[in-house]
């Protein structure tokens, strides 16, 4: 029944072991190193897209309302405002791809501002130099403007954040299903499999299957779902009723929530879900 396709393993250091079920979602080692260099990236690409919103707010201030730009100016004006925003929606990227490596905790006050902190750059990017160019009366640059500020919000908006009880509860939803925290993925899919001989990666075009870690699906590819096929299926193979499911999730959930108590970490080494 196993697959012919090739099935790649993700690679994942022995140290770098994510925290599995009934434990709240922490990062490896690994993992958090790599947000942190993300994070670096968003904010330098952010910080350089506010260099290009102020140069053009530098022309605007320039200008007398009463007497329009030349053409070569607005053209001027025009390309500056297309690198803000390509420089935004490049620095969002690194900005969620950071909170995929290391999410925020929903608990957390911040968790809204931290996953669409790309939003609030977007409105930081575009809205002052929007109002200045309707006070100058560049009515054709203010409403390019305001469309790459709507534009670029929506691209550097997290239509699915990542979250550390979302990690977890995921990643014991798996493991209470197989006995271990370990699934398939394929490059343009948006769910992640218990089987490699699923109906749904195991077809004519694809090549590759990846595996590893629930969090490594997300982090590699923010694959946010488990397919509902696999689960049927080994939900049936080993006799796994939608109860007892719902019952384990309930109880890793109430794990999670009980963690600012002082976890007992040695206790639940070698702990398997049946
Ligand atoms: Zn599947």
């Amino acid at each position: 029944m196993a697959t012919k396709k090739n099935v790649i393993r993700v690679e994942n250091k022995p140290s770098s072991a994510s925290s599995s079920s009934g434990k709240v979602f922490t990062p490896t080692a690994e993992a958090k190193g790599k947000a942190s260099q993300n994070r670096l990236l968003a904010i330098v690409l952010w910080a350089l897209a506010v260099v290009a919103e102020v140069v053009a707010m530098v022309i605007l201030f320039k200008k007398d309302p009463e007497i329009a730009l030349t053409t070569g100016k607005r053209v001027m004006l025009i390309v500056i405002l297309l690198v803000d925003l390509v420089l935004l929606i490049a620095g969002s990227g690194f900005w969620k791809k950071a909170n995929r490596l290391n999410p925020p905790s929903k608990a957390s006050a911040l968790f809204g501002i931290q996953s669409q902190l790309g939003i609030i750059m977007a409105a930081v990017c575009f809205l002052p130099v929007v109002i200045l160019a309707f006070i100058k009366k560049e009515y054709l640059v203010g409403a390019i403007a305001a469309a790459f500020m709507v534009g670029g919000g929506a691209a550097s908006a997290d239509y699915n954040p990542a979250s550390q009880e979302q990690y977890a509860a995921q990643t014991s939803e798996v493991e209470t299903l197989t006995g271990k925290d370990f699934v398939y993925w394929t490059k343009s899919g948006t769910k992640f499999h218990l089987y490699d001989d699923c109906r749904y990666i195991n077809t004519a075009k694809t090549t590759d299957i990846y595996s590893g870690t629930v969090a490594q699906a997300r982090e590699l590819k923010n694959i946010t779902e488990l397919c509902s096929a696999c689960k049927d299926r080994v939900m049936k193979e080993k006799g796994i009723s939608e109860e007892q499911l719902q019952q384990a999730q309930q109880a890793a959930a109430n794990a999670i929530e009980g963690t600012q108590l002082p976890t007992t970490e040695e206790n639940g080494e070698g702990e398997q879900a049946e």
